[in-house]
Parts: structure tokens; C-alpha cells; sequence
């Protein structure tokens, strides 16, 4: 059992490595696939002292040189699509789809964005400014690298999630450290093998397989902390992180709503209800967790999703077409969602399609519909994370956003309409970091929107600028070419008259502001 010594000498040890090995199982058959690592602490110190020493070759390849990596890592990951997506969907039981769109296809994209726009990012910005006191100075402000990274990856997309954070952050010249959930750590595993491959330098990348212990010794080893999981683990990371003062990005949960106004298109709403609430057999952050549909059209937009839900096929897949909705990935999740399904039935609600669940060999939640729902339930309040879509009437869009509002939650939403300004007015009302309007979920393919969480959702952004530049450290530079005499006019001793000619000069400047009325 490894001890990890805080730099400074303090006491906050983290015990790690309680077990020397992790069994690694197939959710969707119960067969163990593979052994991996329960890394120490102490290994960990290692791979951090790797990571920190080739960072700063890395560092020096230059946007060109890491582009290169990244894009042969694209073709790479192409070539071996197949491979990639066995191993991702023997270590989490999805749908062959589910792997297919939401891994290859985000990570493909993801690898030639980051080689694409990382240059543009993280150029030096050339500054103008206002104040009177830097007139004729060079101002820049420039993006250097933290240095090393941590990854902290959840288990329900084990390419997307992990690899979406270590990108960016090596695009920008960083060496990562990526410590996979210890339940899918065989695809973080299989493509840090793959960009090895492509030319990324020995320790550039490093994948620390352990348990929650490992997480959490990691925090104090690297300059950054990229972590996507439960909003109470997610916490727990940053109060560790606040003993030494290392920055973090949360990605966290959500409780994803979708309003259905009266005038929506009913059949899109359902499918994409009925869709966005299954794929991924629901554990994906920005699923559809609950729908609010105005009364109208609520008995049209049930029988519908209702149809749809009852067509899906679940079993453990065996290749692609074969199953609609896969396996509960991580073993307490199945509680947790029966957990939320009898709650609910407890309390009034009824189930309309599926509603139970097995765990002999595979472990599946049935694809479930619930209706009369009300906010007293936890399927309705907070996150699910299954297979499960509650859908409860509203009188109007404005009982629709209270309720939709009424989460500790705030990741993403959706608002069904034909009138897009009204469905745009509803979107601006949410409490949430990224709405859709007649549709779910597709923003997550465009890595120029930045993607993160208000309220319990989490911290900071994926995607867009502020995606990249959490992963370094602006630098502000001062240049003075010419200077007007050997001191300048504010410098001591101070004298009456040219504190008087400061006061003018402050006057004329600032003094001459106009009301625009
Ligand atoms: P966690 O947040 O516990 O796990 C996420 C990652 O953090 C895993 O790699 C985990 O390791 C690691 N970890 C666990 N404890 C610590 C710690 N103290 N310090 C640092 N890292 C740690 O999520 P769970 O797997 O327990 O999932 C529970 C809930 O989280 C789900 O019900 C769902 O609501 C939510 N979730 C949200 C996701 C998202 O995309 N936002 C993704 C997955 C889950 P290990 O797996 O080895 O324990």
C-alpha cells in the first residue's frame, strides 16, 4: 500500500493500491475479460515524474509537430475502428452503434479539431488597451502549457470521455496522465498503444489503471485536473485539489429535461424523446432524464414514445444491428435506476413500457416508460443515468421551465417547437449550460460550442477556446520600446506641479464622458 508525500510536506496522504489487480467484466455477459493494474501511489509518483520530464520535448514539437501525432492518431483510429469498438463494447456492453457514433465517430473529429484549432487558441493574442499608463507598449498575452495533466474518465463512454479531455490537453503541449474508471480501462488502454503507433513520444501519455484511490492520489501530482463523474466524487476532487492549489474542470452530472410545447412537431419529439433517452441504454450525462409535454398533445406524444420504446430490442450485442439498447456498465448503477423506477411506482407513478430488470450473467435495465410522475420522485429530481424516460403534463411553458428548473442539476435541455422563437425564448429561460431546440444532444458533436455545467453540473467548459486553455497558463507580456526620458512622469518624488499636470491629464482622459441621452 503506497503513501503519496504532498510536496510541501503536509499530511494529506492518499492510500492507494489495496488491491494489486482489477478484474475487468463484460456488463452484458458477466464473463471477466481481462486483468488490469491497481496502480500505488507510489508508481503513480513515478509516472508523474515520466510524464513531467518528456513534457517539455513534447512541448517543443510545436503545434505542427503535435498536430501530426494527432492526425495520424485519427487515421489510426479509423483503421482500427473495428478492434477499438470490440473492445469498448466488451468492456461496457453497449449497442455496436452506441460505440460507433458516440466514440469513433467524437474521437475521429475530435483528434484533427484539436490539431486543426489548437494553433488558433493558443496563438498570442496582441493587446490594445485603454489605459493611458501603457500608451506605445507591446501587449501580449500568451498560452504556455500547465505541464502534466490528469485525466479522471468515467466508465459510460470510455473513449469519448477520456480521450475528448487528454486531446486538447496534448494538443497544447502537456504530457497526461489518464486514470480510465476501473471498470472500462481496456479502450484508454488499446488507444494510448495506438498513438504510441503514430509517433506521441513515450510517457507523453500515460494510462494509470486503479480504482478510486488512484483518482484521487493523482490530484496532487499534476498542474491540472480534468474529472468527469458524479457531482460527489467530483467534490471530493476538488477539496483535495484545493490543498495544493491545482486547477480543475468538472464535468458532472445532469438531470437533462425536454419541454414539449403544444405546437411541436409530435413525431420528432417522440423519437428524438424515446431515442436520446435510450441510447447509450441512458448513461450519458446529457441524455433526455425527464420530459414536460403541454397538455394537448400529451396523450398523442405518450402513445408515440410508448410504440417506439416497446419496439427495442436489448440483449448482449453480438455485433452491429443487433441490439437497440445495451448492458448497465457500472454494477451499483443498476440499483441506483431500480432504485428510481420503484420509488416512482411507490408514489403513484405508472410504468407503461418495461420496468424490470435481470443481472444473471448480463445486467439490463428494460427500456422503461413512466407517466404520472411528479417532482416528490427521484427519477424526476435527480439523476438517473438508465434507460428510463418519465414524461409528465403541463398546462403551460411556463410550468414546463419551473419544473425544468426545479434540479440541483443544469448540463442540458432541449424545447420541442414549430415557433422558434417562442422555443428560443423557453431556451434562454433554462437553467442549463447548453439547450437544444428541436433537437438533443448533436451540439456535443461540434467542438466549437463550449460544452459545461451551471449549478451541481460541474466547472468550466470541453469544447471551444475555453477548452484548450484550461490546460495552460496565460502569460501577460509588458514591452516597452521607447520610453519618454529616463523616468518616467508618476515616479517619485511626487511635486505639486506635476501632480497637478497628472490631475489635467487624468481629467482630460476620463473627464469627458457624455450621457448618451
Ligand atoms: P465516479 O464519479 O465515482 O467515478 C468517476 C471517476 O472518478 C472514475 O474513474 C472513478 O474511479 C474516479 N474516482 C472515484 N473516486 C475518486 C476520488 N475520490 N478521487 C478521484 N477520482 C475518483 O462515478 P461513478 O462511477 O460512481 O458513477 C456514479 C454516478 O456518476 C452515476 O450514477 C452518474 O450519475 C454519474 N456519472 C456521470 C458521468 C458523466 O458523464 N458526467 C459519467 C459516469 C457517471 P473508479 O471508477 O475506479 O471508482
Amino acid at each position: 500500500m503506497g503513501i503519496v508525500e504532498h510536496p510541501l510536506g503536509s499530511t494529506n496522504a492518499v492510500e492507494t493500491g489495496s488491491r494489486p489487480e482489477i478484474a475487468v467484466e463484460n456488463p452484458a455477459t458477466g464473463e471477466i475479460i481481462a486483468t488490469v493494474p491497481n496502480r500505488s501511489a507510489s508508481e503513480l509518483a513515478e509516472m508523474a515524474a515520466r510524464g513531467r520530464a518528456v513534457q517539455p520535448g513534447w512541448e517543443a514539437l510545436g503545434f505542427d509537430g503535435r498536430a501530426e501525432v494527432l492526425t495520424r492518431s485519427q487515421k489510426w483510429l479509423i483503421d482500427n475502428q473495428k478492434r477499438i469498438i470490440e473492445t469498448i463494447v466488451s468492456e461496457t456492453g453497449k449497442a455496436y452503434e452506441d460505440a460507433l457514433l458516440a466514440e469513433i465517430g467524437y474521437t475521429a473529429g475530435a483528434f484533427k479539431f484539436w490539431a486543426k484549432n489548437a494553433p488558433e487558441y493558443l496563438a498570442d493574442e496582441r493587446i490594445r488597451s485603454a489605459s493611458p499608463f501603457v500608451k506605445g507598449r507591446k501587449l501580449v498575452v500568451r498560452y504556455a502549457p500547465v505541464g502534466l495533466v490528469g485525466v479522471i474518465g468515467p466508465w459510460n463512454f470510455p473513449l469519448t470521455n477520456s480521450f475528448g479531455d487528454c486531446i486538447p490537453a496534448l494538443a497544447a503541449g502537456n504530457s497526461v496522465i489518464l486514470k480510465p474508471s476501473e471498470v472500462t480501462p481496456l479502450t484508454s488502454m488499446l488507444l494510448a498503444e495506438g498513438m504510441r503507433e503514430c509517433g506521441l513520444p513515450e510517457d507523453v501519455l500515460q494510462i494509470a489503471t486503479g480504482d478510486g484511490t488512484t483518482g484521487a492520489a493523482l490530484v496532487e501530482l499534476v498542474d491540472f485536473v480534468m474529472f468527469t463523474g458524479s457531482t460527489a466524487t467530483g467534490r471530493k476532487v476538488l477539496a483535495e485539489a484545493a490543498k495544493t492549489l491545482t486547477p480543475v474542470g468538472l464535468e458532472l452530472g445532469g438531470n437533462d429535461p425536454m419541454i414539449v410545447l403544444a405546437d411541436a412537431d409530435v413525431d420528432r419529439a417522440a423519437n428524438s424523446a424515446a431515442y436520446y433517452a435510450m441510447n447509450n441504454a441512458g448513461q450519458i450525462c446529457i441524455s433526455v432524464e425527464r420530459v414536460y409535454v403541454e397538455a394537448p398533445i400529451y396523450d398523442e406524444f405518450v402513445a408515440k414514445v410508448t410504440e417506439n420504446v416497446r419496439g427495442l430490442r436489448q440483449e448482449a450485442p453480438t455485433g452491429p444491428g443487433t441490439i437497440d439498447v445495451g448492458a448497465v456498465i457500472f454494477p451499483p448503477q443498476l440499483a441506483i435506476v431500480q432504485d428510481h423506477i420503484k420509488d416512482a411506482v411507490d408514489k403513484g407513478a405508472k410504468v407503461l413500457v418495461g420496468g424490470g430488470s435481470r443481472s444473471d450473467g448480463g445486467r439490463f435495465i428494460e427500456p422503461t416508460v413512466l407517466v404520472d410522475v411528479d417532482h416528490t420522485m427521484a427519477c424526476m429530481r435527480e439523476e438517473t443515468f438508465g434507460p428510463t424516460l418519465p414524461i409528465m403534463k403541463v398546462e403551460s411553458a411556463d410550468e414546463a421551465i419551473r419544473l425544468a428548473n426545479d434540479s440541483f442539476y443544469g448540463l442540458q435541455a432541449s424545447v420541442y417547437s414549430k415557433d422558434l422563437d417562442k422555443a428560443e425564448a423557453v431556451a434562454r429561460r433554462i437553467e442549463a449550460g447548453s439547450v437544444c431546440v428541436n433537437d438533443c444532444q448533436v451540439n456535443y458533436t461540434a467542438l466549437e460550442l463550449p460544452m459545461g455545467g451551471w449549478k451541481d453540473s460541474g466547472l468550466g467548459v470541453r469544447h471551444g477556446a475555453g477548452g484548450i486553455r484550461k490546460y495552460t497558463r496565460s502569460q501577460t507580456i509588458l514591452v516597452t520600446k521607447f520610453a519618454f526620458g529616463k523616468k518616467d512622469l508618476h515616479m517619485h518624488p511626487y511635486t505639486a506641479k506635476r501632480t497637478g499636470f497628472l490631475g489635467r491629464l487624468l481629467t482630460f482622459v476620463y473627464g469627458r464622458g457624455r450621457s448618451k441621452s
